[in-house]
């Protein structure tokens, strides 16, 4: 797949946590949705600095690894809060959905042999 930010229009990015960060109550925090107005690769790059996202530093700051998992090109902040409204990002994410992860409710039972 190439990723290729195209001259007009912003990318939203969508980074993977692991492990995921616990937030509030049972929640544990496994993506960061992002919008990126011009050049998407810097952006993830200060991120990945700890800056400008807090929940991404204190993934980092915990020793987590962050991963860069998709990126969608050509789109607007609409998409970006389109995408945050759904509440599905663990289906958004190829690694996600590659593990099974549903997401936002701990870890899955084991798979049946
Ligand atoms: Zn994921």
């Amino acid at each position: 797949m190439t990723v290729r930010p195209e001259p007009s229009g912003g990318s939203v990015y969508l980074l993977h946590f692991e492990p995921g960060l616990p937030v509030t109550g049972n929640r544990v925090a496994r993506h960061y949705l992002g919008f990126a107005e011009h050049d998407v690769d810097a952006r993830i790059e200060q991120r990945l600095r700890r800056r400008g996202s807090p929940l991404v530093a204190a993934v980092l700051a915990a020793g987590g690894r962050v991963t860069l998992e998709r990126v969608w090109t050509g789109v607007d902040r609409g998409f970006e809060r389109r995408l945050k409204r759904r509440h599905e990002k663990p289906r958004l994410c190829p690694r996600c959905v590659h593990d099974g992860v549903t997401g936002g409710r701990g870890p899955l039972s084991p798979a049946p042999a």
